[in-house]
């Protein structure tokens, strides 16, 4: 009886111990909240044949992949119901908040991206870091970083950019933009923007 205790004690401890690291190993990962723009009902911007919200959802899966090894995420389709998105956020306690679109314009030859941030808001840096790695990788036209004052951006605590990868107007970038390269690219360089930050 006795040795069964002594034997018992030390495995029992050293489960909690295994356990404890566990979670805190899941607590201190950074939280990432991806919200691919538009969706459900929502198509977003439509252009040569393409829905955003289809490209936006397929970025941000990759990225969401990319993530996995070394954050914590949450995946949210934008749809119609921006408040409950940055609600979720919230509630989620996300360290970071990055919203996927691509962009439109009645302009043919409007190209490139931008990255948006809420002035006064916690993401101006992040916005710079997504920016300069999504124009670094993808090669496009640096339209800049951006102040915009979109839900997502007001509505969330934590560094929130709102992304836009080329525009789906644009004959070269709606080419672009349905390839798995330029998906992939495009999730590899957020990713590298939020593995960067401190
Ligand atoms: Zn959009």
């Amino acid at each position: 009886m006795k040795k069964t205790i002594c034997v018992t004690i030390p495995v029992l401890f050293l489960f909690s111990l295994f356990f404890a690291a566990n979670i805190y190993a899941a607590e201190s990962k950074t939280k990432v909240f991806i919200n691919p723009g538009h969706g459900l009902e929502d198509p977003g911007a439509v252009g040569n044949r393409l829905k955003e919200s289809d490209i936006a959802e397929k970025i941000a899966k990759r990225l969401d992949e990319k993530l996995q090894q070394y954050c914590t995420t949450r995946v949210c389709i934008g749809g119609s119901k921006l408040s409950q998105i940055c609600k979720e956020a919230n509630s989620f306690g996300a360290d970071y908040f990055i919203s996927i679109h691509v962009n439109s314009s009645r302009i043919q030859s409007a190209n490139g991206i931008e990255t948006y941030y809420l002035r006064g808001g916690s993401g101006k840096a992040f916005a710079k870091d997504c920016q300069s790695a999504l124009v670094k990788k993808l090669g496009r036209f640096d339209r800049g970083v951006k102040v915009g004052r979109f839900a997502v951006l007001r509505k969330t605590y934590a560094p929130a950019v709102l992304v836009e990868i080329g525009f789906i107007s644009n004959p070269t970038e709606s080419v672009l933009m349905v390839s798995e390269k330029w998906q992939e690219d495009a999730a590899e360089a957020l990713a590298a923007a939020i593995m960067s930050q401190k």
